[in-house]
């Protein structure tokens, strides 16, 4: 931990002259108070009774993440990402890097921030993140037509080879994007595709159509 530490420590030195990475971080706290007071898990720390500093989530309290902006042609981005989220307990990095030309893009920015949460929900504490996934599902079914039907985009090939991810194929992960494109009023999908929702749009056009019959196939085999 003390590590750790240092690392942050070091990181607020090197930026701390840095006006568009204080400005980011800033953004991110703002976000943080605005859009993620579920995902935070103050309201789980009499439920889940763990002796554990995680139990309320800050991504700026423990780990203390720290915050990057990089040029849009950065191989690390591989030519189709706008964002990166780097959580990695061995060495203590625990890091959201922003490209250039998204820094001021709040699609890319909460996108970054569910990923930073759900790896720190699902390292320490993956009861509340099951439970935070029912909660989400509860406030979203009723304002989203076709919510489950939608859900099979965990396993569609297609978002997969869109995203390049598999860790924006959880319901947790899903479901928080959707939760935050409908207080943005955006489109189902610009979180989960840093604002360009057409494609995902289109994967749940087809999801609405043709893969219907699939999709019911599968939940009406499941046994009552
Ligand atoms: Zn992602």
């Amino acid at each position: 931990m003390q590590d750790d530490q240092d690392k942050y420590s070091i990181w607020l030195k090197e930026v701390s002259h840095i006006p568009d990475i204080l400005n980011l971080t800033r953004k991110i706290a703002e976000y943080e108070e605005e859009y993620f007071s579920d995902l935070t898990l103050n309201n789980f720390v009499e439920l889940c009774d763990y002796d554990d500093q995680t139990d309320t989530l800050s991504l700026f309290g423990y780990p203390q993440w720290t915050v990057y902006i990089i040029p849009d042609e950065d191989p690390d981005l591989d030519g189709y990402s706008a964002g990166l989220c780097n959580y990695d307990k061995e060495t203590g990095d625990y890091r959201i890097t922003i490209s250039e030309s998204h820094k001021n893009e709040i699609t890319t920015i909460l996108h970054e921030m569910i990923h930073a949460y759900a790896f720190v929900i699902e390292d320490s504490n993956p009861i509340a993140g099951q439970l935070l996934s029912i909660h989400l599902y509860d406030k979203l079914y009723s304002k989203i037509p076709n919510l489950k039907d939608i859900l099979y985009l965990i396993g569609n090939r297609d978002l997969r080879e869109l995203t390049f991810n598999s860790s924006h194929g959880t319901t947790l992960f899903l479901l928080k994007s959707f939760d935050l494109d409908l207080r943005l009023g955006l489109p189902l999908g610009s979180v989960l595709a840093y604002g360009k929702s057409e494609r995902i749009q289109g994967l749940i056009e087809q999801i609405k159509t043709t893969g219907e019959t699939k999709i019911k196939l599968v939940w009406e085999r499941m046994p009552g």
